[in-house]
């Protein structure tokens, strides 16, 4: 994920690369919050150029990861792309107040500001690794659905309302739900 600055002119040069699983499973190490596996190979790509002494990136990532749907935790492919657009100043002899940010100037060659906005580089090449891992991050839901309007599991029985109803609304004598709804009706019975 290394963008050679040094070489980098006014016109915007373009660099893919492929998130494999050996990818996926070093960007675990520093996002525990990720699924386990990705569905696909993810894409990481990025437009470099000069503006002057400044460095123009814009780029993204997109890919397909299995998730579990939180309302009726069936697994499904959520498939998922965010975008960054930054500008790059030379830090020059600056060191960013922040340790993180100090840290990260000295190991990729490039630090930002919270808002992934703008920030500094140094030294003829930077590496996006960590920011490409950030952005995967951010764009996998907090709470994944498999689909905007799934009406989950029904609180009674259990099924899973988004495949088939369920036949709570006419419990059926054969189902091991209908002997507990008579047994709840004896007792509400007994208290009579
Ligand atoms: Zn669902
Ligand atoms: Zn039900």
């Amino acid at each position: 994920m290394k963008i050679p600055v040094n070489r980098l002119t006014e016109s915007p040069a373009s660099f893919s690369f492929q998130g494999d699983a050996a990818w996926w499973h070093s960007a675990l190490a520093t996002e525990s919050g990720l699924p386990g596996e990705r569905a696909e190979a993810v894409r990481l790509f990025c437009q470099a150029q000069r503006i002057g002494d400044d460095i123009g990136l814009e780029g993204g990532v997109d890919g397909v990861v299995e998730l579990e749907c939180g309302r009726c935790l069936a697994r499904y492919r959520h498939r998922f792309s965010e975008e960054f657009r930054f500008v790059l100043e030379p830090a020059g002899n600056r060191v960013p107040a922040d340790p993180e940010g100090a840290a990260a100037l000295s190991r990729d060659g490039l630090c930002l500001g919270d808002e992934l906005e703008a920030g500094w580089f140094q030294g003829s090449e930077i590496d996006l690794g960590s920011i490409f891992v950030e952005l995967v991050s951010l764009a996998l839901p907090v709470k994944p659905l498999c689909r905007e309007d799934c009406p989950g599991l029904c609180a009674g029985c259990g099924a899973n309302l988004a495949v088939a109803g369920c036949g709570c609304g006419e419990i059926k004598s054969d189902s091991p739900f209908a002997v507990l709804a008579g047994i709840r009706g004896d007792l509400v019975r007994g208290d009579d």
